[in-house]
């Protein structure tokens, strides 16, 4: 039987710090770390990880310990698989205990208000497996195919253009997030995913419901946006942050870790804002097939 190698995930530490105890850490206060202790851990088990607390590469197949053990630390991502990227080391320990699904053979498409937010987004991703495509607003609708999933990020609030990506990426049934910096505040979207979750419309409607200066509003999201970076480039990095972590998160993961969730950072006064999307049944932008009918006629 061919054996796999397996590594200490190098997002955790292991340390020895009682007779048969030892913390398994990955940040102060994550839920992640615990201690490890029992009067179960036998003589064997106790070498065992001794070594893993020593060692980074361990070949399980010349390691003897119990087979409760072992599951037990390769089920919680404790020990992994040797050929995963550092990306799936990490999500996989993030979601450990959980299926976690492979992002080797992913492709996502990058759509962005400037080549330079477009270039910054896909250096987000040189580091994992996945690979990366840059789309033009112009003609994406024609380098979509193979793609499993779309990021939009852009630099002003564009809303035709929001609702063209929308349809067209509804239409085609790619999961997609439309991501934007207007002013001082970055707006993330939850991921939209055609009729299993809100889409983009859903999203402008209720977050318009909000606004006190209706007509002006109006006004601004009307007029004609010129399409330049106008804002120091650095407060580009939530908006860039988010859209990287929340897309690898949900390939990895296949869940959606922010469903129906839009989340608003001002980045003047520092306050945040979640905003619960409500789906609605009679959405034009993804539920236009949906007639409304009266019981009385
Ligand atoms: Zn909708």
């Amino acid at each position: 039987m061919e054996s796999i190698n397996y590594v200490i995930n190098p997002y955790v530490t292991i340390r020895k710090v009682g007779l048969k105890k030892y913390l398994v850490k990955q940040g102060i206060i994550s839920s992640k770390s615990f201690v490890l202790e029992g009067d179960d851990l036998s003589e064997k088990d106790i070498h065992f990880l001794d070594k893993v607390a020593t060692e980074h590469a361990i070949n399980l197949s010349q390691l003897d310990c119990s087979s409760d053990l072992k599951n037990f630390l390769i089920e919680e991502s404790i020990l992994i698989e040797e050929y995963l990227s550092n990306t799936e080391k990490y999500y996989s320990l993030l979601n450990s205990g959980k299926e976690n699904f492979s992002i080797e053979n992913k492709k996502i498409g990058i759509l962005a208000s400037s080549s330079s937010i477009a270039n910054q987004l896909k250096d987000n991703f040189k580091d994992t497996s996945v690979s990366t495509t840059i789309l033009t607003i112009e003609n994406f609708e024609k380098g979509l195919k193979g793609l499993d999933f779309i990021i939009s990020v852009w630099g002003h609030y564009d809303s035709m253009t929001f609702h063209r990506i929308n349809s067209v990426l509804l239409e085609k049934n790619i999961p997609f997030m439309i991501n934007f910096i207007d002013g001082n505040t970055t707006f993330i979207s939850p991921i939209f995913i055609n009729q299993e979750t809100v889409c983009y419309n859903e999203m402008e409607i209720q977050l318009e419901s909000a606004l006190f200066y209706k007509d002006s509003y109006l006004a601004y999201k009307n007029a004609k946006k010129i399409d330049q970076l106008n804002f120091p480039n650095f407060l580009l990095g939530q908006a860039l942050f988010f859209s990287t972590h929340l897309t690898l998160d949900f390939l990895i993961s296949g869940r959606l870790k922010t469903k129906n969730r839009a989340f608003i950072f001002d980045l003047e006064s520092l306050r945040y804002d979640i905003v619960d999307i409500l789906p609605e049944p009679y959405c034009l932008g993804c539920r236009s097939e949906n007639k409304k009918v009266h019981d009385f006629l």
